[in-house]
């Protein structure tokens, strides 16, 4: 298998693929596959329901909160929060990190006023102090970006908003670490990094969140829509949910989120230490105090280096080194079903590229 650094869609465990190959023709006995029943039946109802437990006890969550099974990407929820939530006379209070914060913010300009509480330094990839973050008495909401993918930076620890909700994307770290998860109101997550496949938005909130929701909205991009039917209101994406189920349990497998932290520590910190240790060779680009766990972001001094770089990673059976399109430079995605001993053969590969071209 490739040494996978893909951000997303993302590396998936290999133990879950060998399941879903195991049962892809044959769905427990069935003779068929999930893909080929009723998304009423009781099999897939079981996948479903179990699904959202799975995700309730990985997240630590009390009574009270209900997981949702949503199309459209969390690119969708940019649009569909600010409909449910920001109501008349309130205000959408966001945290402007960076590219994934700023198309929230966008999104949330076409439904209703918006409020930026704390801003990153211009030029610096960094998540802002808590102290700076100041809200409005009449915020709908205090939305967060937990993991600026694009930047590789990642909030440390989250505020505290008292009354107001606090809301959250975290489509690139739900799962890669312990959180207080209950401080959130709202998380929603695209599932194609540490989830899942893609065709799947996760979106876990409070379930008393939406009592005050515009009748107006339509009913698919209405969250009681999903909240009262049990994401069954109409053909959900079966196989993306049923894959996330297995990944689910692949977390658990492993230790839980406890386990899977320790390791995106271990295999981060192995790629950082390179960085900081080659005398200027290459470059973390997050400052330190906000570097992130699941896209280590970096350079190398020349655009020829980094090309250079580039094709003899490809050439040893790397993928997805190159940094978005919007920043170039490199990004190494690490998330959870990314191996140690990618991380491992990664540095082994910085090492080799230093010796030889430093
Ligand atoms: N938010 C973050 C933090 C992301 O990293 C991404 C995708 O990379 C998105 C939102 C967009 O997700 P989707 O493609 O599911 O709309």
């Amino acid at each position: 298998r490739a040494y996978n650094f893909n951000a997303g869609p993302a590396a998936l465990p290999l133990e879950v693929l060998q399941k879903a190959q195991e049962e892809i023709v044959d769905f427990k006995g069935i003779g068929m596959s999930i893909m080929e029943v009723s998304h009423r039946s009781k099999e897939y109802e079981a996948v479903n329901d179990e699904t959202q437990q799975l995700l309730l006890e990985l997240l630590e969550l009390p009574a009270g909160y209900k997981v949702l099974f949503l199309q459209g990407g969390a690119s969708t929820q940019f649009a569909m929060l600010p409909m449910n939530l920001l109501t008349a006379g309130k205000v959408g209070s966001y945290v402007m990190t960076g590219s994934w914060a700023e198309k929230a913010i966008q999104e949330a300009k076409l439904i209703g006023e918006t409020h930026i509480a704390a801003s990153s330094k211009e030029g610096v990839l960094h998540i802002p102090a808590l102290s700076e973050i100041e809200i409005p008495e009449n915020a709908a909401y205090l939305h967060v970006t937990s993991n600026e993918t694009i930047a590789g930076t990642q909030y440390q620890e989250f505020p505290d908003t008292g009354s107001i909700p606090l809301v959250s994307d975290m489509s690139s770290d739900i799962l890669s670490r312990r959180i207080d998860a209950s401080k959130f109101s709202l998380i929603y997550a695209g599932a194609q990094k540490n989830l899942g496949p893609s065709g799947v938005t996760i979106v876990v909130a409070k379930e008393d969140l939406f009592n005050n929701a515009p009748k107006t909205i339509p009913t698919m991009l209405r969250y009681s829509t999903y909240l009262k039917n049990n994401s069954l209101y109409n053909t959900p994406p079966v196989y993306s949910i049923y894959m996330v189920n297995l990944v689910l349990k692949w977390v658990k497998e492993q230790g839980g989120v406890a386990a899977v932290e320790k390791a995106n520590r271990e295999k981060t910190d192995l790629i950082y230490n390179v960085l900081d240790n080659s005398g200027g060779f290459y470059e973390g680009l997050a400052q330190k105090d906000s570097r992130s766990i699941m896209n280590v972001t970096f350079k190398l001094q020349t655009e020829e280096l980094e090309k250079e770089f580039l094709a003899l990673a490809k050439k040893n059976g790397f993928v997805g080194l190159g940094g978005h399109r919007s920043v170039g430079h490199l990004r190494a995605s690490t998330y959870n079903a990314v191996p140690y001993a990618s991380c491992k053969a990664l540095v082994d590969l910085l090492d080799e590229f230093k010796r030889t071209h430093g």
